[in-house]
């Protein structure tokens, strides 16, 4: 670890700030380069925290993304369990948690997002799930016998429950929308989706956001914003999430709901770039910003950072943004990104056979596909959506297929 401001520092070692590093190698630069992290054991394979990990009846780590003799064979350092606590942009400095201050010549900001809190009317936050730590104090929920209520039908929501139910977990699950991913899937895949939860026995509280949670002696009173009211012995809150920006707050770089990139991963800083779930990057075909959280666009974005700084480069990340979800052994594959207002129209086999590829648009845009069983029409919709084809296209390839 040094002071100098020579070498190149990544601020959080998870999927895209390894990746970062990787590009960095890979584009050529063989100079210093450190990877900091807060959690002590830090990059793993986060999305199986809410899925198989959470489903198996024995405690499995979850897989590491590097192993120590890999990172050793690239020469990038990894110091674990030292939070970034703040920037200082005109000395070049990352000041830690642990009282350091780590020079850069470049910066890779790569933190995330944390899970969004929800906290009881006594202070407590109830438990979320996010991080190896968090797998762990979910599964005591699940092996406990009670059952478990989750505040929030997002993918973690529905994924949990999917996994508590196959271990005979009795579930509820409140959630603030008419049909659980309504707006990501279409009506008519999230009433399927709705439809397999009650069939492996979900209790579902559709339609009204949870208000208020007061602890009682049994558990939690959870308040619902039209009025009704649920008992809870065991909660999880999956509501969303929050960009880990706490610590970039006044550093000069600029924040909003996220930190603001261009298309190619640099901040307003010189020198300070962003990946993965924090970056908000400039996407110039919508002709504004956005932030996804999905896995491999973390992985693309980070190497892409790490190529652009090594090579002097400035390309842009502009890859078809691609997300899935396990539940009760199906998965969920969804391409580009269905909008407000979209028609949802099944171009290939049936939803409610679960086995179907729908495509979302307007008018004759195509903006997305949502895809289950028939995997292999995923590379065909993902190169209609990256050369900006019709709908009447994605009609037509299907009908050609
Ligand atoms: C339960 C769960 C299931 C998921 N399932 C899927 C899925 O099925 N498909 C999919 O596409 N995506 C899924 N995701 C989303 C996916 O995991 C994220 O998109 C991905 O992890 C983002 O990678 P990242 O490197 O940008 O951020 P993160 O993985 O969040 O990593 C950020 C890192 O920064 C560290 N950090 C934070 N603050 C600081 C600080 N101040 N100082 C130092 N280090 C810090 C953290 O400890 C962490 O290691 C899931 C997420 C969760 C939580």
């Amino acid at each position: 670890m040094s002071s100098d401001n020579d070498g190149i520092v990544i601020v959080g070692a998870s999927a895209a700030g390894l990746s970062a590093a990787d590009g960095l190698r890979e584009g050529g630069y063989t100079g210093p380069l450190t990877v900091l992290d807060e959690e002590a054991d830090p990059g793993y394979d986060r999305p199986m925290l809410s899925k198989s990990l959470l489903a198996a009846k024995e405690h499995v780590a979850p897989a590491a993304l590097r192993t120590r003799d890999q990172l050793a064979a690239k020469q990038i350092e990894l110091i674990a369990g030292h939070g970034a606590k703040g920037l200082d942009i005109d000395r070049r400095l990352v000041v830690t948690n642990c009282g350091e201050a780590i020079g850069w010549q470049h910066l890779v900001i790569a933190t995330g997002v944390t899970a969004r809190p929800v906290v009881t009317t006594g202070g407590t936050p109830l438990p979320t799930l996010r991080t190896r730590g968090d797998l762990a104090a979910v599964r005591l929920l699940a092996t406990s016998g009670e059952p478990v209520t989750l505040v929030g039908g997002g993918f973690v929501g529905l994924e949990a429950a999917a996994a508590l139910r196959s271990r005979g977990v009795d579930v509820t699950l409140l959630c603030a929308n008419h049909l659980p991913l309504a707006g990501a899937l279409g009506d008519a895949i999230a009433i399927w989706l709705h439809g397999l939860h009650l069939a492996n026995g979900v209790r579902f509280r559709l339609g009204s956001a949870t208000h208020r949670v007061a602890e009682t002696p049994q558990g939690y009173d959870i308040h619902l914003a039209d009025g009704r009211a649920e008992q809870a012995t065991n909660v999880l809150a999956g509501i969303g999430t929050e960009p880990a920006t706490d610590w970039l707050v006044g550093s000069g770089v600029q924040l909003d709901h996220g930190v603001v990139t261009d298309a190619a991963g640099r901040t307003n800083v010189d020198g300070v770039w962003a990946a993965g779930d924090i970056a908000c990057r400039w996407d110039q075909s919508r002709r504004r910003h956005r932030r996804f959280e999905h896995w491999t666009h973390a992985i693309e974005q980070g190497r892409r950072v790490g190529l652009n700084i090594a090579r002097g480069e400035a390309t842009a990340h502009d890859a078809v943004p691609y997300v899935w979800t396990e539940q009760y052994g199906l998965t969920l594959h969804m391409l580009g990104e269905r909008r407000p207002g979209d028609t949802d129209i099944v171009v290939e086999g049936s939803i409610t056979a679960g086995d179907f590829v729908v495509v979302h648009g307007t008018d004759d845009e195509l903006h997305g596909a949502t895809i289950c069983g028939r995997v292999r029409a995923l590379r065909t919709l993902k190169k209609l959506l990256r050369a900006r084809a019709s709908l009447n296209d994605a009609l037509g390839s299907a009908a050609s297929a």
